[in-house]
């Protein structure tokens, strides 16, 4: 039994760079790597808990949310709202600088889930997902599973028109969707 040769050609999952591993589990390039990565885990993974316990302060039956709401809600950019506003497209009251109060159904409207490119809510039944909860990610599972922080685990679905569902506090997304999109990496 002699010492395993193999040169697997990788790239390195933090770094980017190719490199030759000695063994199949090996996922990043050097040491240094493996650390960071694990760094960036558990920074992404304080940054989602800190998120949530935001989103779990909002009342779920409150109607009217602040834009720093909706980012949390709807994971859609603050950037993307205010533009929205401006256009006209989501009635906004201004109670006072910094006080901006939008409609939570506006949003929900405007980012209808039904006109996703790929069915995830069925035209007969439009609040029962298609995609069982146990074929989706949460957020949370998503940026654990594949290493990176909520945020761009959001941009990412936004991007690529992701179909997704809020329910209660948690979105939902098609695991093979997300499996797809992240294998492309
Ligand atoms: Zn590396």
């Amino acid at each position: 039994m002699g010492k395993s040769k193999l040169q697997i050609p990788c790239t390195c999952e933090y770094c980017k760079n190719k490199f030759l591993a000695k063994t199949t589990m090996t996922r990043y390039c050097s040491k240094k790597c493996a650390n960071d990565a694990y760094i960036a885990k558990v920074k992404a993974k304080k940054e989602e808990t800190r998120l949530q316990q935001l989103v779990n302060k909002i009342p779920s039956e409150r109607q009217y949310i602040s834009v720093k709401e909706a980012v949390l809600l709807f994971g859609i950019s603050r950037e993307t709202i205010h533009r929205l506003i401006r256009n006209g497209k989501i009635p906004a009251t201004n109670l006072g600088v910094r006080l901006t109060r939008i409609n939570r159904a506006d949003i929900e409207t405007l980012f209808p889930l039904a006109n996703s490119p790929t069915p995830f809510l069925s035209d007969s039944q439009p609040q029962k997902l298609i995609y069982e909860q146990n074929e989706c990610y949460t957020i949370g599972e998503i940026s654990e599973k594949f290493g990176v922080s909520p945020s761009t685990v959001n941009n990412a679905i936004r991007r690529n028109s992701i179909p997704k569902r809020q329910i209660g506090k948690f979105v939902y997304v098609p695991k093979i969707e997300i499996d797809r999109l992240f294998a492309k990496k």
